[in-house]
């Protein structure tokens, strides 16, 4: 079948592969629509590595996608040929431990698209266990049902925060995964976010929602600013989504007293944390990989109109401009949120 593969750091090709096709009894078959381009897929390109897992072989790219079913195995009953749907990339083992502790994000034996050695889904179709295979609601396109992957990042980030109605918010870093925890945490019950960066174009983006205002910090400093907005008090709740050594200097002091530090980033390093700053306030601190339980409330916020990703998309590509698409993300422009691929222009 034919698919975007990387051969190996840098080299992309659009070429035919061999891919796992069998169905079992519990596995639908979808017809890929939509794929979104990762800043992981992005970083397999342009490193090779993500930590320990590095690209030893040649592997398909892509892990965040919508399509339509095309077959059901046996005991597949809430979803049938014809059913529009999106897909969680992480299938873990339903055996586990951490599984039975409904841990099935941190689950060391899960299988995640496109992350070594597993292959991705930018290519015409997949398998994939249909317990983690969710029917897009009518008025939810391809488009957003592709979104629904990055999106659910920040539904885990505002879960984890356990937001209460009212709460003010700070999002460190812009970058896509900061707008999606940004939009989680108002859809979530927050009053404002104050969102920070150093490039005006991307807090000009997130600032086109109610409810977003940038802080840039070229211009001004965060602590500050928090301190300005909150009374002295300092926010509800502050998500880290920036990854950056800068930002995490002065995390804890973004916070109230009592307040909630939810880490969304992954520094690539180890980095220098205000331990004294935390204790100070007691605050709370959480983590966040990846998600768990909430592809179905994304999509039903998405279907409700509380949340709307169709702003985000900066890009649309052809299957055969996948690699256009790949290049354009690699270069970083600060006004792409989200490329997407088009494999099959075909379905509705
Ligand atoms: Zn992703």
């Amino acid at each position: 079948m034919k698919a975007l593969v990387l051969e190996r750091v840098g080299e992309l090709s659009l070429r035919d592969i061999d891919l796992p096709q069998e169905m079992g009894p519990d596995d639908v078959r979808i017809r890929i629509h939509t794929v979104g381009v990762c800043g992981s897929d992005v970083h397999y390109y342009t490193h090779g590595r993500i930590g320990d897992f590095i690209v030893n072989e040649p592997m398909v790219l892509g892990h965040e996608a919508a399509g339509t079913v095309t077959e059901v195995g046996t005991n597949v009953t809430h979803l049938k040929p014809g059913d529009r749907v999106c897909m969680e990339p992480g299938i873990p083992d339903p055996k586990s431990r951490a599984s039975r502790l409904g841990l099935y994000n941190v689950d060391p034996a899960v299988t995640f698209w496109a992350t070594p050695p597993v292959h991705g889904v930018l290519t015409p179709e997949t398998v994939h266990p249909a317990s983690f295979t969710y029917k897009l609601p009518d008025n939810v396109s391809f488009a957003e049902g592709a979104m629904v992957e990055p999106f659910a990042v920040g539904m885990q980030a505002a879960a984890r925060a356990k937001i209460t109605p009212g709460d003010t918010a700070v999002v460190t870093g812009c970058g896509t995964i900061g707008i999606m925890v940004a939009l989680a945490a108002l859809a979530g019950g927050c009053s404002r976010v104050l969102i920070s960066d150093l490039s005006e174009t991307k807090l000009k983006l997130a600032e086109s929602y109610d409810g977003i205002t940038g802080v840039n910090l070229r211009q001004v400093d965060l602590v500050e600013t928090v301190n300005k907005e909150t009374d002295g008090w300092g926010a509800d709740i502050v998500f880290e989504c920036s990854g950056a050594a800068g930002a995490i200097k002065d995390l804890f002091k973004l916070v109230r007293p009592g307040g909630t530090v939810v880490l969304v980033g992954l520094p690539p390093e180890p980095v220098a944390v205000d331990l004294a700053a935390a204790c100070f306030r007691e605050c709370r601190i959480e983590t966040v990989f990846r998600y768990a339980n909430v592809f179905d409330r994304a999509l039903a916020l998405i279907a409700a109109g509380k949340v709307d990703l169709k702003p985000l998309v900066s890009g649309t590509y052809g299957f055969e401009q996948s690699i256009e698409a790949f290049e354009r993300a690699a270069e970083g422009r600060p006004e792409d949120v989200k490329l997407q691929i088009i494999v099959d222009g075909e379905g509705k």
